[in-house]
């Protein structure tokens, strides 16, 4: 069994979810405001439709108004921007979330573009990326980095002056979390698939979080001892037995022997995205109406 302190993500996510239906139950009451999240699945892709399901269940759990469109997997790219301008004009909807990977004949940039910023609760918008980069106010942050900075912040609570590494420079996790540490005054390396020395950028890391989607890539002799370790990666591996299991990008076992905390794969980071989706949806809506904005 490993030493690091385990950072639990279903217990994180679970307080934050109570602090925002709180909120809203506090905005209803006060300014008859009820949150509306506008989910659009286009086609049949078995995963997208678990987490669409998971998405609305929690919007009901705290108060928000969902706002479910399930479109068939050969919609045309104009229908269904159409779609989202008149999402982008509907006083109900406070935020949209068209869930990704979309069908070939769609466009996804564009349908991201045309996603009214203020409105764009996954944070992909240009606006947003470029608000998050510059500190310009407004900024809606994406889910998954976002909920990483609060799971290392449960453990770390000075980050100023860290050296933090992060495996991984896609746009919706990657760079994201690497603006959110810079933002809190890390000294912050992204490594990627053309890093030259992995294990030691790595090795250099106070915090480290891995968002690659390579099962076990990182193992515990790349971890500083006492490092605060993040692990993004969703990867299913075949078991003996014929079945399959959820593995993150760290190797749990040698990784918890080192590092001075570490997230499970499953109920570390996930449970924390969809709890951030809650609270951007708040946080949006309270924006549009002009209402100060909980801490969250
Ligand atoms: P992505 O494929 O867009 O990006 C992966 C990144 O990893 C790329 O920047 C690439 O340069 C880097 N990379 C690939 N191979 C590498 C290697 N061998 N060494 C170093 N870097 C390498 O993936 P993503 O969307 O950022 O997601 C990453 C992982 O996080 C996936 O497993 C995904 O399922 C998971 N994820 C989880 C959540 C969650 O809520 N828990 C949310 C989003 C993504």
């Amino acid at each position: 069994m490993g030493k690091a302190e385990i950072i639990d993500g279903r217990q994180l996510a679970a307080e934050l979810t109570r602090k925002v239906r709180d909120e809203i139950a506090s905005a209803r009451k006060f300014h008859r405001l009820t949150p509306g999240l506008a989910v659009v699945l286009v086609g049949e892709n078995e995963a997208s439709k678990v987490y669409v399901r998971n998405k609305v269940q929690q919007c009901e759990a705290v108060g928000i108004k969902s706002f479910a469109h399930h479109l068939p997997a050969d919609i045309r790219n104009d229908d269904l921007l159409t779609l989202i301008r008149g999402l982008n004009g509907d006083d109900r909807v406070n935020g949209i979330l068209v869930q990704l990977p979309l069908p070939a004949q769609i466009d996804p940039a564009a349908v991201l573009a045309t996603i009214d910023p203020d409105k764009d609760v996954d944070g992909f918008h240009v606006v947003n990326a470029g608000r998050l980069a510059t500190g310009a106010p407004g900024a809606l942050v994406p889910c998954t980095p976002y909920g990483c900075l609060l799971l290392i912040k449960s453990k770390q609570t000075a980050l100023a002056g860290l050296k933090a590494t992060i495996v991984g420079r896609s746009n919706i996790v990657g760079k994201p979390m690497a603006q959110l540490l810079l933002n809190e005054n890390c000294t912050v390396t992204i490594a990627h698939s053309k890093t030259a020395d992995l294990a030691a950028e790595c090795r250099a890391a106070d915090v480290l979080v891995a968002a690659v989607g390579k099962p076990r890539l990182v193992s515990g002799d790349w971890i500083k001892p006492g490092a605060t370790v993040i692990d993004v990666g969703i990867n299913r591996v075949p078991v003996p037995g014929g079945t399959t299991r959820l593995v993150g990008d760290v190797d749990f076992n040698s990784a918890s022997a080192v590092a001075g905390a570490i997230t499970p794969v499953p109920g570390g980071v996930g449970p924390m995205t969809v709890a951030c989706l809650m609270r951007n949806t708040l946080i949006a809506a309270c924006r549009q109406r002009h209402l100060e904005e909980p801490e969250l």
